[in-house]
């Protein structure tokens, strides 16, 4: 079998309110749907982050895709995305989203889903942690988060409408002391769920030191880079060792593990078929962490329903998967897959069953959102439209 195409489809898919972060607002998301045409007319799946940059990527990537049989993922992987050249030109996000629609296709030709494909099902369902933003009100004025009460109160919204055990509480965007007050009152509230924070690296190593001190009491699951860099997390680390450590900012490749590992830096890896060049490598990643003790969760980088059945097929093969994967999705207002939206029942999702992803195209909904993509079109980075300067602005409390 060879592949004889290669075409992509930017979409953009709105969600309730924008959400903030230390870098930005994220008014909607925009990702690329990837679609790789076999000459035995088969199609397999694949979606990447959105952005030019990216499209860029696949554009280069296309001519040495093409003529390539989808089962040969190792010689394709060499080719397209030999570790030097990944570290070098960094295609790996564009390249995810291509090794995510050969496994596709191997699935469809072999008649099995890819998580049984790479080692098999450890587990038919997959936990998820909730994600809670501040959040800007929409264009009707609705959905804003500025306080400890709005943030508890969209916290029991969605723990009561998906039954999340696990909260994800966004930081980096209010002046730390606050963000710790909040953080005591989601734990008041919610007195059995885990809860973790992350504030994306805007933190000093003093403002990391003393948050995780008067936090002490606080059941905190684990603290998400609150700095950048490994030796910063290390610093965390030896002075604050109580605390759980997780990153997907400093310890996010695969030439990072061995150090992380070595140096006792941090506790968590969140592992990201994205970022780690595709579900093959990824869970190679975290079978590295299991020999070297460490343990691994799912960073999730605002995810349609094609990487949502990417991570599921991961996850569902790790054993060491020790914590519930993040997940943007339930802020999405729709999806392009056919169906409607992947579901959530008691804070699980089902890993797919059918071959391959186990998902398919909702043609009609991904023009929509190709439309709406020509007009609301973002890269990775977005700027806060309160906060000019927030793309390169991150504040360092
Ligand atoms: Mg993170």
């Amino acid at each position: 079998m060879k592949i004889t195409d290669v075409r992509w489809t930017p979409a953009f898919i709105p969600i309730e309110s924008p959400l903030r972060y230390a870098f930005g607002a994220h008014p909607g998301f925009s990702r690329i749907i990837i679609e790789v045409q076999t000459d035995e007319g088969l199609v397999g799946l694949g979606e990447c982050y959105g952005g030019a940059s990216r499209e860029g990527q696949l554009a280069e990537m296309r001519p040495l895709l093409i003529g390539e049989d989808p089962m040969q993922l190792e010689r394709i992987r060499w080719k397209l995305a030999a570790p030097s050249s990944l570290k070098l030109f960094g295609h790996v996000l564009g390249f995810a989203g291509l090794e995510f629609a050969c496994l596709d296709l191997q699935g469809q030709i072999l008649g099995k889903p890819v998580c049984e494909i790479i080692g098999g099902k450890f587990r038919d369902e997959i936990d998820f942690s909730a994600y809670l933003f501040y959040r800007y009100a929409n264009d009707d004025g609705k959905g804003e988060i500025s306080n400890q009460d709005q943030m508890v109160a969209f916290a029991k919204e969605v723990v009561k409408k998906y039954g999340f055990e696990t909260l994800k509480y966004k930081n980096g965007v209010m002046p730390p002391d606050e963000e710790i007050e909040t953080f005591i009152a989601l734990r008041k509230a919610f007195p059995s769920l885990r809860i973790r924070l992350d504030p994306n690296a805007a933190w000093s190593v003093t403002t990391a030191v003393r948050v995780a001190r008067k936090l002490h009491d606080h059941d905190v699951e684990y603290l998400e880079d609150p700095v950048w860099g490994m030796r910063a997390m290390a610093r965390v680390n030896a002075k604050a060792p109580w605390i759980t450590l997780a990153s997907n900012m400093s310890v996010f490749a695969f030439e990072d593990l061995v150090p992380n590992a070595v140096m006792n830096i941090l506790d968590v890896v969140l592992l990201d078929p994205h970022w780690y060049g595709g579900v093959t490598r990824a869970r190679l990643a975290g079978q590295l962490c299991e020999a070297m003790g460490v343990d691994v969760g799912m960073h999730s980088g605002a995810e349609f329903g094609i990487s949502q059945a990417a991570m599921l097929h991961l996850a569902a093969s790790l054993p060491n998967l020790i914590a519930a994967p993040d997940s943007h999705y339930h802020h999405l207002a729709d999806d392009v897959i056919a169906g409607g939206k992947l579901k959530f029942v008691g804070g699980k999702m089902k890993v797919p069953t059918g071959p391959g992803l186990g998902v398919k195209l909702d043609r009609d909904k991904l023009s929509k959102y190709h439309e709406l993509s020509k007009k609301r079109a973002m890269g990775s980075w977005i700027e806060d439209p309160h906060r000019p300067g927030s793309i390169t602005y991150q504040p360092k409390w």
